[in-house]
This record gives structure tokens, sequence and C-alpha cells, in this order.
């Protein structure tokens, strides 16, 4: 028997027609083909329960469509308009989970969960992509994210009926939760219960794979067993159990802190944890909040922090939080200093002794460089912050107490530097974390404070809250 939540899915999905009343703002009503407004409904029926049927969608659609849209626009952080923009169709079109993002409450008031703390697997089928123990052992590591926080106990079997069933199928695969083909959809699991309950299934039009290329089968798999213990898509960027697929490097996965409180609010700790620390999603309005780096990028600005950064838009009040590896997979996961350099529209990243230039979402072929080919001397580690001043076409660049003047223009670091940062910057103390340029002022960041600082009177103007960048 299938699950009762996806009976009523299937019932509500048989209903499906095409009834193209999708809001769209005027001006981009030319750039959205009929194809992409099917597709956008598709996703909004698939992940959003959107219900369709032919009695109310001449009457009600294009509000219920409207609604359906600004619940997914909240889901994922943008600007919650009811409209289908161009951020959100992109959005709609990246790689992810099909299990909804909105739970199914009216059938389950209680979180489901399974009643006993051992559980069996069972690998019933394999993917020709990866070798059989390659397969074996990204399902074993990933069983293993969960067992290391919880008191739970995975345990393979090779025959009969596991608590989990573990299957690669492709499009109808045997639950009327078709796949798609290649990219969309990558997988989906059901929630703990007898039969369907529990089970995975991964879609075997992906290349699958072991490190960054297709899709990673260990990182898939553990945000599809998260579902399999009962937890839901989680809104926070930095979660595992985010619907969005972004592969987040090959080694040392730890399990982020989101998904770490939901799976303990359901089984408990379980006192075996090795990991001391689990990654936590930075909350912009924090009163101690440090940060990383700042820059522009083509009029909007990118706030790095950990693993993230936000997106801040000029008419936006409302800043995007997203991983750096979910724009830029080749970057490290921390960056040191950032900076726009207007002129060849580069965005220069550093990270200890290496520096990336990016070119919109692209890395510029032959980076990353080493530091020192801007020169820097051989023995220096990292820049703090780096600035572009656009009057003067120098680059300021800060490391510990110090900072250096680059000419972009003859690409030369400038004679006379290093210079220390307190004489030519007094009152913003002697270390720089991230800094800035706009309208004649310099932003320095030190710690939880910000300096503003005139580069006319030479002169500290004001001293801020670091999150006042977020109007906190
Ligand atoms: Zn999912
Ligand atoms: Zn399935």
């Amino acid at each position: 028997m299938m699950h009762p939540s996806l009976v009523a899915a299937f019932f509500f999905l048989l209903g499906l027609s095409y009834c193209l009343t999708l809001p769209i703002p005027h001006e981009d009503s030319d750039e959205f083909t009929t194809e992409d407004l099917r597709f956008a409904e598709r996703y909004l029926k698939t992940h959003y329960n959107l219900r369709s049927s032919p009695a109310n969608i001449r009457r009600k659609n294009a509000n219920t469509v409207a609604a359906k849209l600004r619940e997914m626009q909240s889901f994922f952080g943008l600007e919650v308009t009811g409209i289908l923009d161009e951020e959100t169709y992109e959005l709609m079109q990246q790689p992810r989970c099909g299990v909804p993002d909105v739970g199914e409450y009216n059938f389950f008031p209680r979180k489901l969960k399974w009643s006993k703390n051992n559980l069996t697997y069972r690998i019933v089928n394999y993917t020709r992509d990866l070798t059989r123990a390659e397969v074996d052992r990204a399902f074993k590591k990933a069983f293993k994210v969960w067992s290391e926080v919880t008191p739970l106990n995975f345990t393979r079997i090779r025959s009969g009926t596991a608590d989990i069933m573990i299957s690669f199928g492709t499009k109808e695969h045997g639950d009327f939760y078709p796949f798609d083909g290649p990219s969309g959809l990558l997988a989906h699991a059901f929630p703990p219960g007898p039969n369907f309950g529990g089970d995975a299934h991964f879609d075997d039009d992906e290349t699958w794979s072991t490190d960054s290329r297709g899709y990673n089968l260990f990182l898939v798999a553990a945000h599809e067993f998260g579902h399999s213990l009962g937890l839901e898509h989680s809104r926070d960027p930095g979660a595992l159990m985010f619907p969005i697929y972004t592969y987040t490097g090959n080694t040392g996965f730890l399990l982020p802190d989101d998904d770490v409180q939901g799976i303990q609010a359901l089984y408990g700790a379980g006192g075996r944890d090795p990991h001391h620390k689990h990654p936590k999603t930075p909350e912009k309005c924090d009163e101690n909040l440090s940060l990383d780096a700042i820059t522009e990028l083509r009029g909007e600005t990118m706030i790095f922090k950990d693993r993230f950064f936000w997106r801040l838009h000029p008419q936006m009040v409302e800043a995007e939080l997203v991983l750096i590896k979910s724009f830029w997979p080749e970057l490290p996961n921390k960056i040191d200093a950032a900076y726009e350099n207007p002129i060849k529209d580069h965005v220069i990243i550093f990270r200890g002794r290496k520096f990336w230039a990016l070119n919109g979402y692209d890395i510029i072929e032959g980076y990353p460089k080493k530091i020192y080919e801007l020169g820097f001397p051989n023995e220096m580690k990292t820049i703090d912050g780096a600035v572009h001043i656009k009057d003067t076409g120098k680059t300021l660049f800060f490391t510990g107490d110090k900072y250096w003047s680059y000419d972009e223009e003859n690409q030369v670091m400038e004679k006379g530097y290093p210079r220390r940062i307190e004489e030519e910057f007094p009152g913003i103390g002697n270390r720089v974390d991230a800094v800035y340029q706009k309208n004649g002022y310099i932003y320095f960041f030190n710690g939880p404070l910000q300096f503003q600082y005139s580069i006319w009177s030479n002169r500290v103007v004001r001293v801020l809250k670091t999150n006042s960048m977020f109007w906190c």
C-alpha cells in the first residue's frame, strides 16, 4: 500500500491540466515561453501542492498560483511578490530533491518517526555510474551521518524487506512519483512507516559520482535518508535538508547544526557524536556578527561569512543568504578578502596564498594564482581585506596591522609599502576583517564594529555595528 499522503497527492495529480494562469510581471511577460510557464506550474504542483482541477481553474486558479508562488518565495528567502520573476524561475531550475517543501499537515498533525532505534536497509539495485563498492560505501557513509548524532543503528540486509529499501529507477518507477530525466528531480524518499515508508529512490538518469562531477551520491543519499527518518525540508540554506542540491566538497563532511537539531528533536542525542562543532548558519542580526569579506558585483553587494554570502540588491531590504559553493563550486568554503575591479568587470577572491578572478558566474581561466604574483613577499600567508578605490585606480590590501597599495593600471605594487594601518587610517584599530568603499567613504570592519572613514577628510566620521549592514 502507498503512504496515505502519497495516495492523496496522487489523486490530486490525476486532476492536472496545464492552464497558463501564472502571474508574471509585465516587463517579463515576453521572456517566458509557454513551456517555461508549464514548467513553473509543474514545479508548484510537485513541490508546493498546487492543486488545480478543471472546476476551479477558471475562477480561482490565478489567486491560488500567486499564493503558492508566495509560499515558495518565502521558503527560499526571495522577495515575496506572488509573481513569477526571473529570480524565482531561475531557482525553480536548480537540481533538487523531489519531496515537497510543504508538509501534509492535514494528514499528519504530528511528526512521523520510527518507533525503534535499530533499523535495516537494503540496496535493491545499482547504478552503472559507479562500482558496487562505491555505491555501498556512499550509502553506508550517508547513514553514519545520522547514526553519529542519534541513538539510531543501521544494519544492511541483502534479502527480504528492510525498513529502508534503496533503489535506482528512471521516469515512472512504481510509486506514481515519476522522475524526469537528467537533472531536475534527483531523488526522493518516503517518511517513516510500513511498505513504501522510509524507502529512498534515486533517479538513474542522473550521473552519480563520488566527487564533484554530476551529482554526489553520498550527499544526495544523506539528504534522502533524513526524509527516511522523518525530517522535512529546511529553509536554512546551510542545512543538509535544504531542498536544492549543492556540492559542498569531498572531504570532512560535517552535519550542519540545523539538521542536528532536527533529528535530535525526533530521536534524542545518543551520546557518541565525535564532532565538537556542527557548522551553524550565520544570523545577520547577531549582535556579535563579524564578517570575512565584502565586495560589489555589478551593483549588488556580496557579504561573505563562513560558507555563505549575503546578496544585497540596491532596491531590496531583505538580504538573500546563499552558499558560496552554490555559485562557484570551485571556490573554497571560506574566503579571506574580495574586491571588484569594475574596469575589468572582475571580482577577485582571496583565500590563503591563492586568489581567483571571477567574471559573473565564471572563474577566469588560469586561476587560482598565487598572491606573490601580485608583488607580495613569498612569506605572506593571507590577506585580510581588499578594496578598490575608483578615483585613484588603486587597490588597497590589508594584512595584519599593515596595508599595501596596488596600481591596477600598471599591475604593480606601489613603492613605499607596506605601511601601518593605524598611521594611515587613524581610529579604525590595527586590523581589518573586511572593507568596501561607497560614495567617498571606506567602510572598515573589525569584529562587531564598522568604521565609516571619509577618504577626503581622512578621518572616521561614524562608528556603526557590523550588523547595521542589514538594517537590524
Ligand atoms: Zn528532500
Ligand atoms: Zn520513487
